[in-house]
């Protein structure tokens, strides 16, 4: 088969993880006999250096035309004084729009080879984790109403949370899909002893459920959900939950796997249409000295075979062999300890995709 794919390297590390990504996709091609069309576009700041802006009408453009998009970082101290709305990150936000990405979905794995990584107690993590979070991506406070006004108490400022039924409906289905081809259940996190979007968020949550009765759906509040996630996160499956609430639910799930250095991500439009990202940033500290970790890339562009492509042979052999290189000892700095092989970017590279 032939899939079109629109890469973004960014800046710093971005290029530096990308290349190594093409590098294992390519043994993946070979393999399985397809090809895979890449088309590199620029966005971030060296898309600023270049052309003006952050993100180019091309990139959008070409970006529409793939299956879909493989993103490294964008941003970097060289433009960390320009005003707000012209920052490299910028592009980002951008992206989602002009995409329609509002399925954000983070996978927290804990690879058994980093247990130590982990900050919670062996006993809790025992035996793995392996949960998704689903984060609506474009609605919400972070894109309601916002504004100032004159109060009795003095200036006011105002962010509103606005959900509509459409809007969780289908962050909701995202969500079940994604349950009936793992562990079968849903886990509803809101605020709704207080909140009305959120009420209304646990009734439509409530009639998607009804089409999935495999599926188990579970409701919390987003206080205990914080809680019970250190606490025993291996009762959750599926998460989902609104732009804010995910935002801070994602990272804290995903710090409970250790490095960033690990963790890949997927933002959904409808259809298969995906844009496939690390969560780190461009971490410029260590930028062009071989020593970033591509395998949060590596595991997102797996994300993007499974969930855009349909190949799900290929996507875990990815995974399987990120986790033999691990297997084998081998570690990027981010992620040595004591009596491990160190490698750089490009060796870890090498090796996954002599894995393949
Ligand atoms: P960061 O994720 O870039 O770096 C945080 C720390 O983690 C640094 O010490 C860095 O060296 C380390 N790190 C990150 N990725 C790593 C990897 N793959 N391997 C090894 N170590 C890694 O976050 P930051 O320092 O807050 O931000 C740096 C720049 O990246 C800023 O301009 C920020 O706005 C941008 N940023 C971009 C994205 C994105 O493109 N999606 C996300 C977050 C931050």
């Amino acid at each position: 088969m032939n899939y079109r794919i629109a890469l973004i390297p960014g800046d710093g590390i971005g290029p530096e993880v990308v290349t190594e990504t093409v590098k294992v996709l390519d043994k993946i091609a070979e393999k399985y006999q397809h090809q895979f069309d890449y088309t590199k576009v620029l966005a971030g700041g060296c898309a600023i250096d270049e052309t003006g802006a952050c993100l180019p009408q091309e990139t959008i453009d070409t970006c529409k035309e793939s299956d879909a998009v493989l993103l490294g970082a964008v941003g970097g101290w060289k433009w960390d004084t320009l005003p707000g709305d012209q920052r490299p990150e910028r592009a980002l936000l951008g992206l989602r729009k002009e995409l329609g990405l509002f399925a954000n979905l983070r996978p927290a794995i804990l690879f058994d080879e980093l247990a130590d990584a982990c900050p919670l107690k062996p006993e809790i993590v025992e035996g793995g984790l392996d949960i998704v979070v689903v984060r609506e991506l474009t609605g919400g406070i972070y894109f309601g109403e916002k504004g100032f006004k004159q109060t009795d108490l003095g200036l006011a400022a105002y962010d509103v949370e606005q959900y509509a039924e459409e809007e969780v409906r289908r962050i909701a289905v995202v969500a079940f899909d994604m349950a009936m081809k793992r562990n079968k259940k849903v886990t509803s996190v809101d605020k709704a002893n207080v909140l009305e979007s959120s009420r209304l968020w646990r009734r439509v949550v409530a009639e998607v459920a009804k089409d999935y009765p495999e599926v188990t759906l579970e409701n919390l509040y987003i206080d205990n959900a914080t809680m019970q996630l250190v606490k025993n996160p291996k009762q959750f499956d599926v998460i989902v939950t609104s732009n804010i609430f995910g935002d801070i639910l994602s990272d804290e799930a995903s710090m409970i796997t250790g490095s960033i250095g690990m963790l890949p991500s997927a933002s959904l439009a409808k259809g298969n249409f995906g844009m496939y990202e690390p969560v780190h940033g461009s971490a410029p500290d260590i930028a062009g000295q071989n020593k970033a970790n591509p395998m949060a890339t590596i595991l997102s562009a797996a994300m993007m075979l499974r969930y855009t492509f349909g190949l799900s042979a290929e996507a875990d052999d990815m995974e399987t062999a990120v986790k033999s290189v691990l297997a084998k000892g081998y570690r990027t700095p981010d992620i040595f300890t004591e009596g491990m092989k160190a490698i750089g970017t490009r060796e870890a590279g090498d090796l996954i995709a002599a894995e393949i």
